[in-house]
């Protein structure tokens, strides 16, 4: 049987390993954390319980949802592994934690967080430019904390490094609800 495109039953987030300085980002957590619960699609996301991190995961499971982490075993103290979830897988390092989330996963979403967070959405962009998944990759853009790499994605294209066909394979909104619908 061939699978649904639009349906989405797992989302990998990637997010901050802290909250961030505006009260808005740990508070798009938390509402992209109900929002997942809400539509019963599972979260899979790296594992710890701190920072943003913590925020999405703590939210859905209180909401009666599910929650995979994936985190690599030197990583499980720094990001003081989560006690909570519904799965947890230990890896051996930090390239099968990415191919492990990938895998588990129907879509991707970004949220402000720091290089961690940059690298895997870039990573996964990436992936799908190459063609190694056909997965819709999304950005909450929230308080505009993204305005200034958007800009410089044009930037990209308009300098020749980026075709306009993929710049635009990536799904922005700065509300949860409505990201998740333009995923779909
Ligand atoms: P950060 O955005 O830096 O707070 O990190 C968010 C998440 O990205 C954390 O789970 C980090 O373990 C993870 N991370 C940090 N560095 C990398 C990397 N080089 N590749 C993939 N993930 C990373």
């Amino acid at each position: 049987m061939v699978a649904d495109p639009r349906e989405i039953k797992s989302v990998c987030v990637y997010c901050g390993s802290q909250d961030g300085r505006d009260p808005a980002y740990a508070a798009a957590a938390r509402a992209m954390g109900d929002a997942l619960a809400d539509q019963g699609i599972r979260l899979v996301y790296g594992g710890g319980g701190i920072g943003m991190m913590g925020q999405i995961a703590d939210r859905v499971l209180q909401r009666g949802g599910q929650v995979v982490g994936v985190i690599p075993e030197v990583l499980m103290r720094a990001e003081v592994a989560h006690a909570g979830l519904t799965e947890m897988h230990v890896t051996a390092d930090m390239h099968e934690r990415k191919a492990m989330m990938a895998d588990l996963a129907d879509a991707f979403i970004t949220m402000p967080g720091g290089l961690g967070t940059l690298e895997e959405l870039f990573e996964t962009w990436t992936w799908a430019q190459l063609g190694y998944h056909q997965k819709p990759v999304g950005l909450l853009n929230v308080n505009g904390y993204f305005d200034g790499l958007l800009q410089f994605l044009d930037q990209t294209v308009e300098h020749g490094y980026v075709s306009e066909q993929h710049r635009g394979t990536l799904i922005v909104d700065s509300e949860p609800q409505a990201l998740l619908v333009k995923l779909r």
